[in-house]
């Protein structure tokens, strides 16, 4: 009985048993062990028959059912009623099975994987202490070999398999590999590699670590490596790739008993390193792999025995002996339906088919790694030859390259960006101007012309520069030149407490706070992500910039762009203090490393260019099409209600007797009901909702030096920051009229004047109120989209936080910026 392996799918009803141990990929394990079935634990069977799926078990005194094929990954040791009792009553079993329990849970299976000559029979024969034939030559036999010997207490199957540059062609050596590790589930895969051709070796680990398999790496030949005098930090590569390296020269036995403890304490689970990572392949195959996989993972026997994430990499891969294992399904016809669009749809984008898109992105992904952690002897490196990344990432070169880049791209938002512009300011001018010709006076052409068009517009023209600017991110990233950005700015990220890979949202969040929020997926660890989310919205988003072109603009005659750049500075360093701080207070020691992939270069086509530039701006055009219009309608209701009061009412009834009077003459009737008119509206405005609301709290934003406009203006940037612009437009409109000469937004900002208060009289707006006020539209809390996108992405503790956190630093810095201004 103790030779044989029970696995609970043969137990009968009413039978019990002890788990041993639990086979398969990575992410099924997982989902066996969160429903409670861990070694050590009982389980009874409530029924099963021959035929009958799924089975249903006790387990943990609640019930749990199992299809049989998941069921044939729980290997037991069956154990009798009455053990059975007492086990649950007083947690011990009887001398017998704990005697077979503990033989058959001390019995590791270890598959050898690596690629043809780099040692693993050499190793094979150290560790068994047989003799296997050694060669320098490859797959002879498309065979395996096993060898069965003690270490410590635990007695290991060492089985050496073919060696295979890849489990991606049809070779045999690839298949019976590919099969063995799928078929009999090995509890550890030892990977060797050679450690004296690291980016050739380390292919097939690439695989592994999509197949989801416990693992532990043999750095073999690493005698080769020192002899050349290279240079490799095992132990970042190993948090990297999530699993334990170890150095050997397995031809001399060296570090073999290091790899064994190290295989005990993955099985064990008592090893430190171990965890799944996976490889990113970028946003376009990773879009596609979420589309596969969704449709994998409806068919539940398929992705128990494999992982639905690798299934689908190999269906777009295009992989026979999965299109073949998928035939078998129900859902086989959609899966491969989506999978063949998706292959299309890649091969559309890169010109090339998927699985060499695929293989590139893995490239990327050992590139990036070997260039954080291995440095080439120096002897050798003088003949190294000359690379495109050792320029981009060069120490010396690589800045002043990535600032050229980043300031070409503002520059050409901005230039570029205001002929568009202008013609939409003029198109909606026009557009305006005709509704009130045509329309009949009234609610709802003031509604249409004074609320949607006026507010929707003065946003909408700003959609050129967006565009622009996301074009030029996309075509960053598709030459590849934005991941050697970020492996640039790595270090000094750093220092920063984030990723190197921050730098990308960061610089999409120059554009809108949305996408580049959206674009923190690609971090792989819970701290950056969260650091980069809250910090995201200090960039100021191109949102702000109408706000900034108008105060500056009116209040700044010199150094305009030294303004504008200081802005934007102070909310580069409100994100760094902001990340220091949080990242001292919430996550403490908490370092990972990752691997920085350094993805292949490639010609950006328009195609894809327009594509990924029209996937990121459809976030700001939704913003525009839903939130700002419904802001701008509520903000126009607020402020053209209500209409009628005792002092409004008078107005009007001035008005009507002005115009019945027969004594005035055409002209001085003209002119006295205009200034009944101004007058009237100015009273309503005065006395609007949204006034009320404004004044209400306008004393929080006196200190800064705040009206209530302002201030009323800075709660309707809440929706969208945009709109703190057309706010004040129609805020400020009254004014208008009250002298010929202000008849732009400009100047009436620069005729407000204090109406009470000790300062009454004095002008509302001097460069330093506008300053603060800058300031604070920048720091204060995120636009609503942006907010919903902090919630979603980051939770509703950081939400909070975001909302509370800026708002706070943002009249914080007002006010110092008040105070201390107003003593110089
Ligand atoms: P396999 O094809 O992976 O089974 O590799 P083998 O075990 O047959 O080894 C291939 C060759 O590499 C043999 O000549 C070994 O002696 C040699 N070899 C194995 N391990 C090492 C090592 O750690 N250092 C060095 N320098 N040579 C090794
Ligand atoms: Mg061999």
């Amino acid at each position: 009985m103790e030779n044989q392996k029970v696995t609970l799918s043969e137990m009968p009803t009413g039978s019990n048993c002890v788990i041993v141990r639990l086979s398969g990929h990575g992410g099924f394990r997982h989902r066996l062990m969160e429903l409670g079935f861990v070694r050590g634990e009982k389980v009874r069977v409530v029924k099963n028959a021959p035929l009958l799926d799924p089975i249903e078990y006790e387990i943990m005194q609640g019930h749990v059912s199992l299809r049989r094929i998941e069921a044939q990954h729980i290997e037991v040791v069956p154990v009798t009623e009455e053990v059975a009792q007492n086990y649950t009553f007083n947690g011990t079993l009887t001398e017998e099975v704990t005697r077979i329990m503990g033989e058959k849970a001390k019995t590791i299976t270890v598959a050898l994987v690596g690629n043809p000559n780099c040692g693993k029979t050499s190793f094979f024969n150290h560790a068994t202490g047989m003799r296997e034939k050694v060669g320098n030559y490859s797959g002879v036999t498309v065979d395996s070999k096993l060898g069965v010997f003690k270490h410590r207490d635990y007695t290991f199957n060492f089985v050496d398999l073919p060696g295979t540059y890849s489990l991606t062609e049809y070779s045999p050596e690839e298949l019976y590999v590919r099969k063995y590790i799928f078929e009999n589930h090995p509890d550890v895969v030892l990977n060797i590699v050679d450690a004296s051709n690291l980016e050739r070796n380390l292919f097939l680990t690439t695989q592994l670590i999509d197949m989801n398999v416990p693992m532990v790496m043999g750095l073999n030949m690493y005698d080769e490596l020192e002899k050349n005098g290279d240079q490799l930090d095992i132990q970042a590569l190993s948090t990297m790739f999530g699993f334990p390296i170890i150095p050997t020269v397995s031809s001399k036995g060296k570090g073999i008993d290091k790899v064994l403890d190290s295989i005990i304490n993955v099985y064990e689970n008592l090893d430190g390193v171990t965890k799944h990572i996976h490889i990113n392949y970028g946003a376009d195959i990773e879009k596609s792999i979420d589309l596969v996989k969704n449709e994998v993972k409806k068919d539940n026997v398929l992705s128990s025995e494999f992982p639905a994430r690798y299934v689908a990499i190999k269906l777009l891969e295009n992989d026979k002996v999965t299109i073949e294992e998928v035939s078998k399904l129900q859902n086989t016809d959609n899966i491969r339906k989506v999978a063949k669009e998706q292959c299309a749809e890649l091969e559309r984008t890169y010109k090339e088919d998927a699985a060499t898109v695929i293989s590139g992105a893995k490239y990327g992904f050992i590139r990036g790694a070997l260039q954080e952690t291995y440095t080439i002897g120096k002897d050798r490196s003088k003949q190294r030859a000359y690379t495109v990344d050792n320029l981009l990432t060069n120490r010396w070169l690589g800045f002043p390259i990535l600032i050229f880049f980043l300031w070409l791209m503002f520059q050409m938002t901005f230039t570029l960006g205001a002929y568009p512009q202008q013609w939409l300011e003029m198109f909606f001018g026009w557009l305006g101007g005709m509704c009130e010709m045509v329309l009949p006076d009234g609610i709802i052409k003031a509604l249409l012309v004074d609320g949607v068009i006026a507010g929707v517009g003065s946003v909408f023209s700003f959609l050129p520069n967006i565009l622009i600017l996301f074009f030029f991110i996309s075509i960053l990233e598709d030459t590849g030149y934005m991941a050697r950005a970020a492996f640039l700015m790595d270090k000094l990220m750093h220092k920063m407490g984030l990723h190197g890979k921050s730098f990308i949202p960061y610089i999409i969040g120059f554009g809108c706070s949305v996408p580049a929020i959206m674009a923190t997926r690609t971090l792989e660890n819970r701290k950056d992500r969260i650091l980069t989310i809250i910090t995201v919205p200090f960039m100021s988003c191109s949102a702000r910039i109408p706000v900034y072109m108008l105060l500056i603009s009116a209040f700044f005659t010199k150094y305009k762009g030294l303004v504008l750049m200081s802005i934007y500075l102070l909310g580069v360093v409100a994100a760094i203090i902001t990340s220091l701080i949080v990242k001292k207070i919430s996550f403490k020691n908490q370092s990972d490393q990752f691997v920085m992939e350094l993805p292949p270069y490639r010609i950006p086509t328009l195609r894809n260019a327009l594509v990924h530039m029209w996937d990121k701006s459809v976030q700001y055009v939704k913003k525009m099409g839903t939130v700002i219009l419904l802001a701008t309608v509520i903000i126009w209701v607020l402020e053209y209600f209500p209409q009628h009061s005792a002092q409004l009412d008078s107005y009007t009834a001035r008005m009507e007797q002005v115009e019945a009077d027969p004594t005035l003459t055409p002209a001085e009737k003209e002119a006295q009901l205009k200034t009944l008119e101004f007058d009237r509206t100015v009273c309503q405005s005065e006395n609007s909702y949204i006034a009320k609301i404004g004044k209400f709290v306008a004393p929080v934003f006196r200190p800064l030096g705040f009206d209530w406009k302002m201030s009323v203006s800075l709660l309707t940037g809440v929706a969208a920051k945009e709109i703190v612009v057309s706010s004040m437009g129609v805020l400020y409109h009254a004014d208008l009229n009250a002298d010929e000469n202000s008849s732009t937004l400009q100047s009436s900002l620069k005729a407000q004047k204090w109406t009470e208060g000790k300062e009454k009289g004095q002008p509302v707006f001097t460069p330093l109120v506008a300053y603060g006020y800058m300031i604070f539209i920048l720091l204060y809390f995120p636009c609503v989209a942006a907010l919903s996108a902090v919630f979603r992405e980051g939770g509703r503790k950081w939400g909070l936080f975001s909302i509370l956190y800026n708002t706070s630093v943002a009249w914080l810095a007002a006010f110092l910026i008040h105070t201390i201004g107003m003593l110089l």
